[in-house]
């Protein structure tokens, strides 16, 4: 199996209340290839500008990941992200964002990405993400992210692209302004009226759910007492879900397998928040993830107990 990406590539600034990085590598592809590479070969999709280093690029390129289809463009400067955190780390504010090389960018994928079974269409303009979709053959699997700016902006093309895809990964509140529903389960089922079968609500600090035709499924975050830099977070959790299902090439994937694959993002995610940007998943091992995801296992146990029921 192969998973392609599409998605930002990015310079950070970021400032949280445990310190602050004025430029470093981030974007929605970046953190989700790191994330994705350590289940399956994957294809990253996007610009760069000539601001992007070599060091930056062989950080994309962990465990193998393909960057034969992230383009240089001559005299162009890399997506720039600015954001800050307050206390409440769920929150932030974005100060700037300058999609520079994003602005005009016709995506080509080479056949290596285009033969994907599973293609990932991170955040990043809808109309870019339905030009990927529309070159690629028959993934046998296609997820999307998104976010505010877009359903402000391009909501018509967005919900475009939703109907063609098989999941869909959107921040709580941004499922509910993408759908106008304030209760989460009935936005979630707005979106699956839409055609996906999957709908991942993202949380932040209080985890995931996952919702289905089939049923409803929910997940704490992992209980960390530190957490640097929560950028990312949502992006490494796709990459650690979409990942996993990738891995495993049930088609369409059962309802164990999807809960699996939310225990994987939930811990890659949780390594990721340690530390700023990319720093902590890149010298991440596969035992460290293993050994989260057990412990979210023991954590989550749910003993049943017959006297809560017991009437007369
Ligand atoms: P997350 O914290 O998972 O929501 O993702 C954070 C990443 O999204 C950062 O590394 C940013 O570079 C990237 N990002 C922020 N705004 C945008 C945007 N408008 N389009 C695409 N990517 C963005």
């Amino acid at each position: 199996m192969s998973v392609t990406v599409v998605g930002s590539i990015a310079f950070d600034a970021v400032k949280t209340p445990f310190g602050e990085r004025e430029r470093m590598l981030g974007g929605a592809a970046t953190h989700f290839a790191l994330a994705a590479s350590f289940f399956d070969e994957v294809h990253v999709v996007g610009p760069v500008g000539t601001d992007f280093g070599e060091q930056e690029l062989a950080t994309l390129a962990t465990r193998g990941t393909d960057t034969g289809d992230v383009e240089r463009v001559a005299d162009g400067k890399t997506f720039f992200w600015k954001g800050e955190y307050g206390w409440d780390l769920n929150s932030r504010e974005t100060l700037d964002t300058q999609l520079n090389v994003f602005e005009h960018f016709e995506p080509k994928l080479s056949k290596a990405s285009r033969d994907c079974d599973v293609l990932f269409l991170a955040n990043i303009q809808p109309e870019l993400q339905r030009r990927v979709l529309d070159q690629c053959g028959e993934p046998q699997f296609v997820a999307l992210d998104s976010m505010n700016l877009w359903i402000e902006i391009a909501r018509e093309a967005l919900v475009d692209v939703i109907a063609r895809v098989d999941c869909v990964i959107l921040n709580d509140a941004e499922l509910r302004q993408l759908t106008a529903k304030p209760n989460l389960i009935s936005a979630a089922r707005e979106v699956l009226a839409w055609g996906p079968s999957v709908v991942v609500a993202k949380q932040g600090e209080y985890g995931a759910a996952l919702i289905t035709d089939e049923g409803f499924f929910a997940l704490p975050a992992y209980p960390l007492e530190t957490v640097v830099d929560p950028t990312g977070a949502g992006d490494t959790f796709a990459g650690g879900f979409v990942g996993y299902l990738a891995r495993r090439s049930e088609r369409p994937p059962s309802a164990a397998t999807l809960r699996q694959a939310m225990a994987y993002g939930t811990a890659l995610a949780s390594y990721n928040v340690e530390e700023f940007g990319t720093e902590r998943v890149t010298r991440l091992s596969s035992e460290e993830i293993n050994a989260r995801v057990d412990d979210l296992r023991r954590v989550t146990q749910f003993e049943h107990d017959p006297i809560l029921i017991e009437t007369g």
